[in-house]
């Protein structure tokens, strides 16, 4: 692709805000950020937005989506201090805070996502990370 335009607009950024720890539908993400669901397969979903498939059809986990959008957002934003690693971003404390026994709870070819509990105020905190490699028995 030579015209790469950013995935998500300021306005669909601030919509984020929106997303629930539920599993949506594309469709119900669509009327959530206000894009076409066509917007959801064709760019996300070819982008690399994680989901995953069962005989109903697809679904997305609301935090992961957004720490897949944010990724891919910093990929076309000048380059930011990233956290450490470690550390994730408590949305309701509005703070960073150190990641205690993070699981990985869902990963593509790409990324994981990487979930624990804040220590403050308990709800659930996501980080994306490109994916691990796996490790090779010797
Ligand atoms: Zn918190």
């Amino acid at each position: 692709m030579k015209h790469r335009q950013p995935l998500l607009k300021h306005t669909q950024i601030i919509r984020l805000g929106r997303i629930l720890d539920m599993l949506y539908t594309p469709k119900e993400l669509a009327r959530e950020i206000e894009v076409t669901p066509d917007t959801i397969y064709r760019s996300y979903l070819a982008a690399g937005l994680p989901h995953v498939r069962d005989r109903k059809g697809i679904w997305i986990h609301g935090p992961a989506f957004v720490s897949w959008a944010k990724l891919t957002i910093s990929k076309h934003r000048r380059k930011r201090a990233p956290l450490p690693e470690g550390t994730a971003w408590c949305m309701r404390c509005n703070v960073p805070i150190a990641m205690e026994a993070p699981q990985v709870k869902y990963a593509n070819r790409y990324i994981e996502i990487m979930q624990s509990h804040c220590p403050h105020c308990k709800c659930l905190v996501n980080r994306a990370r490109a994916k691990q490699p796996a490790a090779r028995p010797q």
